[in-house]
């Protein structure tokens, strides 16, 4: 069965992706990280054009037992670490790696009966007040932990940034300088860089790095696109044409009525909407390709379809193809024509898209 609305995922790009990652940090292992669904993409999938890597890192308990009942072998991370005996239970279980951000989970760590030691990454809250212990807080966690008979020595130790995708960020400068002064006695392997970090903020380059979207060739800055990085774009998204029809001036298009024609137009309708996870908010004259081409879309995006003008194009038909990001269409482009990032949308592709591996 064909279904209309289909994302390719390109696994050649996510290759060319990792090998790019290698190229900036050429002295770290690679910590691959797929949450949300390998942010949209599809986890297995992903997980297993990454193979070779030296690990992977996921969100929560659940997304990372799902890759061990794959047969995911390598060291994977969970970022949120466990919150209750039974999840820590499951970490040890299915092999993971946790990381320790809170008092609380010291204390279930210090209690827990079972002598099987789990191996932790503990978590420096260096700036971004979210997951993490304070300064103040960093060297007793420490200390706590390389006494727990329940956790693997010596601890692995990471932190996260707040605004690595500002390259002029004293922040960023702030959050390395505070995490090199608390570790460098310690004898743990140590974590800073997302991909901003990777590719702006060569100091944040340590044992480690984490990246996520410059792996699914999409940029982590607003001033620029993944393919002017070097990377390449894995998911392309695409639909066709479903009717072509000349409307006249006066007449508005669309939920509302938010766009009126100002001269006879040709009119395109495609179907694709935010039920696909095509954002809500662009507004009229986000780029849209049909057959390749470039032309504006016109009205309100609704649930199943949207509207182009296709005045530039007096050949298209019903049935032509249509590409919304992806090649020849840079997500960020169109993340920007809907105020929000590339990550949101990656992410909000629903279940109604077919994902359709190439290898090309
Ligand atoms: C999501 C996440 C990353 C990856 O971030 P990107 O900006 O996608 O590279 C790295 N580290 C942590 C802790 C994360 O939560």
């Amino acid at each position: 069965m064909t279904s209309t609305v289909y994302a390719t995922i390109n696994l050649a790009a996510v290759k060319h992706n990792l090998a790019k990652v290698r190229e900036y940090a050429p002295n770290s292992k690679i910590m691959a990280v797929i949450k949300a669904n390998g942010y949209g993409h599809g986890l297995l999938q992903i997980a297993n054009a990454l193979q070779g890597i030296d690990g992977i890192a996921v969100a929560r308990v659940d997304e990372a037992v799902l890759l061990r009942k794959a047969k995911v072998k390598c060291r994977i991370t969970v970022l949120e670490g466990f919150v209750c005996e039974p999840e820590l239970n499951e970490l040890i279980q299915y092999k993971l790696d946790s990381v320790v951000h809170s008092i609380g989970q010291l204390d279930i760590l210090e209690k827990y009966s079972e002598q099987k030691p789990v191996s932790t990454w503990l978590k420096l809250d260096s700036g971004m007040n979210r997951l993490g212990f304070t300064p103040d807080e960093f060297v007793s966690a420490y200390q706590r932990l390389q006494r727990c008979p329940n956790v693997k020595q010596p601890v692995s130790l990471m932190t996260h940034f707040s605004s690595a995708d500002d390259k002029n960020s004293d922040v960023t400068k702030q959050q390395i300088k505070i995490f090199n002064q608390l570790v460098s006695s310690y004898l743990g392997e140590k974590s800073i860089a997302n991909s901003a970090g990777i590719i702006a903020w060569p100091d944040s380059l340590s044992d480690w790095v984490r990246p996520g979207i410059m792996l699914y060739g999409v940029s982590p800055f607003y001033e620029y696109h993944g393919v002017g990085l070097g990377l390449q774009p894995v998911m392309s998204l695409h639909t066709r044409l479903i009717s072509v029809k000349m409307i006249k001036p006066g007449d508005a298009v669309g939920y509302s009525g938010t766009w009126v024609c100002s001269k006879e137009t040709r009119l395109g309708v495609v179907a694709i909407g935010y039920g696909d996870g095509y954002p809500r908010a662009a507004k009229s004259g986000t780029p849209v390709l049909v057959n390749g081409k470039r032309v504006p879309l016109v009205g309100r995006v609704s649930m199943d379809i949207i509207t182009v003008d296709l005045s530039s194009q007096p050949d298209s038909k019903p049935g032509d193809k249509v590409t919304l990001w992806g090649d020849g269409l840079a997500i960020e482009e169109i993340a920007a024509a809907a105020d929000t990032i590339p990550y949101t949308i990656l992410c909000g592709v629903t279940q109604r898209v077919r994902l359709e591996n190439v290898t090309a």
